[in-house]
Parts: structure tokens; C-alpha cells; sequence
């Protein structure tokens, strides 16, 4: 962030004022750790501040504190619009194209209230009076954390802010392994503990919490794989069959596609996940190295996100979206075993 526009944030934050924060569709715990951890920090200094998500986010993410004031725009659309009417400003928290919130996106279209973007995802859209976008780092979470440092509360970062951060910076890095981990995320890390994350305590919140179906159904998945090794890419199919049969719930195939990752060789890993209520297959995408799968996201499956993690979608059916999948990887062979 510039200091012109820490200048402008600072003007913006002067009087109390009506706030909406934004995550993106489907939040995850970077989505939502940082929008309820901002959303502390601005109850705490006076404002009216109200977290609206796009649509309902897994039970694992449930215990953060200040879920129950969150409000899920397709469940209480009504109350949502109220509050965007009289926002007088909005953030918008880990995504930066109106495209990513689902419903809401015509209602941020036609809003003329100031708007604050942070966020970590590449090609920003331009929307924001302010913009803190910033690819290089490993979370929203941490960026909400170097936000409040510049505006020179780093001493207001209270228990609960730091649980929401601390979870948000340890589900985006894989629990601090991926490249986008740095030094300076595990001093960010160790000031959050200091503040009172409780780090064992989320850990076992986020990762210990699985039902005896969502087991089975990662049991499913594992056995669908499909290892091409020449690619060095392996891939996982459910169709919606397989999910009613193990009574899915929203979150249950949250890192199904990282085990992939976890083969010896394999750079790519791939899931496609049938959704018949929305009529498509959402897909997600992990690799490890230089192959950017934000660029075959944007690419071929009208997607994005960051260089070894993105999504997308597909709106043929699960044998059509397969077979374009496979055709695709002849031409990245040389990519992927580089
Ligand atoms: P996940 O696979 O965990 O849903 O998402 C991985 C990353 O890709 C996240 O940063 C997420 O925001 C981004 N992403 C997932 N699906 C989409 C999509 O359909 N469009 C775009 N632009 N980004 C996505
Ligand atoms: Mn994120």
C-alpha cells in the first residue's frame, strides 16, 4: 500500500461510518478469516461494520468468531440489500473482480460507495478507491495484518482478530508449506500467537473435524484417480451420485485435490466435482514449480486464481469435460516435465 493511499483509508476511517465486508463466493478460511478479523478491528474502533457473503461457507469455518453477525446474501438477500444501500464504504476481501461474488455482482455494479480492495489474486479489476493488491503474498489474512500495522494499529489486534488472521494465513499456505510462505508470514504468524491466536486450537478446528462420510467419500475420491505419468498430472472425478451417496455437505472436498501433489513426479493435480443444481462441474487445480495453472484456468475453463492454485468450471458433462482435459495436456506436455 502507498502511503497516499493510507492517507485516504485514514480519512475514510476518521468518523464512524457504515461499513459492508465482502468475501468472495464460496469463501474459504483466507475469505472469511479476513473479512470477520477486519470486521472486528472496525467494530472495535466504532464503526458499523457487517460481513455479507455471497452464499453459505463450510461448517469448519463456522466457530470463527463473529459468524453468527454474518450475513449470507442467498439466504437473506433482502436484509443484505439494506445494508449495501446505506454502506457508505465497502471492502472487498481475497477476490478483485466483481465476477467472483455470485448474485451480488450487479448490486456492487451499480453502487457508487467508496470502495477498499485487498487481495492477493492476480489481475486486479480496477473498482477500488483504494486498492491493496499485492500477488506476492501468502493470504488476505496476512495483507489485513499489514493493513492495520500501516494504519498504526497493530497494538487493537485483539484475540479474536487474531484467530480470524492466524486462520486465514494457515489454511491459504497449506499450513505454512507453500511457496508463498515467507519469513516475514511467520512473523506475522508469531505476532498473531502473541495476540492470542490459539494455534493448536484452529488447526485441530479446521483439519480434525471430519464426519465418517466425508472420509469415506475422500476414500472415493483416492480410488477415482486417474494417474496420467506422463503428464506428471493425476486427476480426481465425483459425479453427484457419489456425493448424495455420502450425504455431501458444502467443505467436504476441501483438499481432496492436493493429494494428488502427493505423488512422487506428479506436478499437476486436477478434481472435478459435478454440481447438477448449478449444471456445471467445478474444477479445481493445483501444481508444484513453474507450471501456472491460473493460466490453463483463465485458459480453458473460463477460471483463474494464482499460479499453483486456481479454479474453474466446465459446463459439458463430466465425460465431456474429461475428455477436453486430456486433449488439452498434448500441448503442455513440454511444461509439465520441464
Ligand atoms: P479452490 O480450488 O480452492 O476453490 O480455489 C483455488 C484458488 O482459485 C482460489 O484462490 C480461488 O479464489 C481461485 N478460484 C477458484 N475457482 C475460481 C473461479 O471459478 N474463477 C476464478 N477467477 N478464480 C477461482
Ligand atoms: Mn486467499
Amino acid at each position: 500500500m502507498n502511503l497516499e493511499d493510507v492517507k485516504v483509508v485514514k480519512t475514510l476511517l476518521t468518523e464512524p461510518k457504515e461499513i459492508v465486508i465482502i468475501p468472495h463466493k464460496n469463501p474459504d478460511g483466507d475469505a472469511m478469516g479476513s473479512c470477520l478479523g477486519l470486521y472486528h478491528f472496525l467494530v472495535n474502533s466504532g464503526h458499523h461494520a457487517r460481513v455479507i457473503a455471497p452464499n453459505d461457507y463450510p461448517k469448519f469455518l463456522k466457530w470463527l468468531p463473529g459468524n453468527e453477525s454474518v450475513i449470507i446474501f442467498e439466504k437473506d438477500e433482502k436484509k443484505a440489500v439494506r445494508h449495501l444501500k446505506k454502506a457508505e464504504i465497502i471492502f472487498t476481501l481475497d477476490f478483485n473482480h466483481f465476477d467472483r461474488t455470485g448474485q451480488m455482482k450487479s448490486h456492487l455494479e451499480s453502487a457508487t460507495t467508496d470502495f477498499v480492495m485487498i487481495d492477493h489474486h492476480q489481475e486486479p479489476q480496477e473498482y477500488a478507491r483504494v486498492t491493496y493488491s499485492d500477488t506476492n503474498m501468502s493470504s488476505t489474512c496476512e495483507m489485513v495484518f499489514n493493513f492495520l500495522e500501516v494504519l498504526g494499529a497493530a497494538d487493537q489486534i485483539s484475540e479474536d482478530i487474531a484467530n480470524c488472521l492466524y486462520t486465514g494465513i494457515m489454511t491459504d499456505t497449506g499450513s505454512f508449506k507453500y511457496a508463498s510462505t515467507t519469513s516475514r508470514t511467520h512473523q506475522v504468524v508469531a505476532k498473531l500467537i502473541d495476540c492470542g491466536a490459539q494455534n493448536t486450537e484452529i488447526h485441530r478446528r479446521i483439519y480434525d473435524n471430519n464426519s465418517p462420510d466425508r472420509l469415506r467419500l475422500l476414500g472415493r475420491a483416492l480410488k477415482n484417480m486417474v494417474i496420467l505419468e506422463k503428464f506428471r498430472t493425476a486427476y480426481i472425478t465425483l459425479e453427484q451420485h457419489e456425493l448424495d451417496e455420502h450425504n455431501f455437505k458444502k467443505g467436504d472436498t476441501e483438499g481432496f485435490v492436493n493429494y494428488g501433489l502427493t505423488l512422487e513426479g506428479i506436478h499437476f493435480a486436477a478434481i472435478f466435482i459435478e454440481n447438477r443444481e448449478e449444471g456445471i462441474i467445478k474444477i479445481s487445480f493445483r501444481s508444484v514449480g513453474d507450471f501456472s495453472v491460473n493460466e490453463f484456468a483463465r485458459s480453458h475453463f473460463n477460471g483463474g486464481g494464482h499460479t499453483n492454485a486456481a479454479g474453474g468450471r466446465s459446463e459439458d458433462d463430466m465425460k465431456g469435460t474429461i475428455a477436453y482435459f486430456e486433449s488439452l495436456l498434448k500441448g503442455y506436455e513440454l511444461n509439465l516435465n520441464a
